[in-house]
């Protein structure tokens, strides 16, 4: 399997709870909106009222969950976990709402694949926290309205761009999580290495974090790939030296970029002469669908220059040649 696949496997779900952090004060970077956050928070708390909702957006692995967790932490009140795929009808979102406790915080990942029927139930519940629901058949139908405890909600995706308006804009605060710098990867490296257990020099924690594409799930996925190979290869401790080692057998390359990431580039190259090309084309050409090319795969190679977006698609920059060893085409 890809090594940074971003997407979510059972290892990281048991690595995950013991590795996320629990306060705004241990979450590491995304400064603005934590410093946001922070004031939000206090003011909810002093009006003795519900945090507004808020809409967390950004790539995988940047750490919305462990940020809505945080807020309810902040807030002292329960999390409820819920997802866009899995609620299909109405009725079911009107149960979960009718279901939470004064105060509580809502947790709807991937909110924007939420079907429409469904969202239409959210709109009152989240402007004045009440629901509509249907009793009776036939003639006898009738809607009744329900009075909703004061409730947040967080929700999370990858696309922003998909969610329709009126959700949006039921959203007080809204927040796009960004890609971690080195330096910010590397404190989570430490901090991961601390409660793992496993010994880390600052030269192995900067190549862990040079080579986790921005992201702190996959830095915390290589530390663990990592500390196999020196458990294994050596005494167990993680050394510059024995990261880079590892990273490469791990066929991370030296900018955090994996075979996926370089097969999408070289495709690029040599199948579209460097581009433009079509997302969906791109898509057919190199077996991934648009989404993950775009929600996943783009995001980090267009960060940080190694595609641009042109009205006609795709292309690779001079970077991508010079990182990949090649000549620049005339
Ligand atoms: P998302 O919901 O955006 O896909 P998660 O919140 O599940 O991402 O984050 C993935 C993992 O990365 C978490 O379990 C946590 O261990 C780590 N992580 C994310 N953000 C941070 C952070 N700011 N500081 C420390 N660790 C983080």
């Amino acid at each position: 399997p890809r090594v940074i696949e971003t997407n979510i496997t059972e290892e990281d779900i048991r690595m995950e709870g013991t590795l996320r952090p629990q306060s705004l004060d241990d979450y590491i970077g995304q400064e603005k909106a934590k410093q946001n956050l922070k004031v939000y928070i206090e003011a909810a708390k002093r009006r003795g009222d519900a945090l507004d909702h808020v809409l967390l957006y950004g790539p995988p692995g940047l750490g919305k969950t462990t940020l809505a967790g945080i807020i309810a932490n902040e807030m002292g009140v329960n999390m409820k976990v819920t997802s866009g795929p899995a609620i299909e009808k109405p009725g079911e979102m009107a149960a979960i709402l009718n279901n939470l406790q004064e105060g509580d915080l809502l947790f709807v990942d991937e909110i924007h694949r939420l079907n429409r029927q469904v969202e239409e139930v959210l709109y009152p519940a989240m402007e004045d926290y009440v629901i509509d629901i249907m009793i009776g058949k036939g003639a006898s139908a009738r809607s009744i309205r329900l009075d909703l405890p004061h409730f947040t909600l967080v929700g999370a995706t990858t696309r922003a761009g998909l969610l329709t308006a009126p959700l949006r804009d039921r959203f007080g605060v809204i927040h796009r999580l960004e890609f971690y710098t080195v330096d910010e990867l590397r404190k989570i490296v430490i901090h991961s290495a601390k409660i793992l257990d496993v010994e880390i020099d600052e030269g192995g924690a900067g190549e862990l974090a040079r080579r986790s594409r921005g992201t702190p799930r996959l830095a915390n996925r290589l530390l663990k790939r990592v500390r196999d190979f020196a458990q294994v290869r050596f005494d167990g401790s993680i050394t510059k030296d024995v990261a880079n080692q590892a990273l490469d057998l791990l066929d991370v390359d030296k900018m955090g970029l994996d075979h996926v990431d370089r097969s999408m580039l070289d495709t690029i190259i040599y199948k579209f002469s460097g581009g433009p090309v079509g997302l969906d084309t791109l898509a057919a050409a190199i077996g991934e669908d648009a989404g993950t090319i775009e929600e996943v795969i783009e995001p980090y190679l267009l960060k940080n220059g190694f595609i641009n977006r042109t009205p006609r698609g795709r292309v690779v920059t001079e970077l991508t040649y010079h990182h990949l060893g090649l000549e620049i085409p005339e």
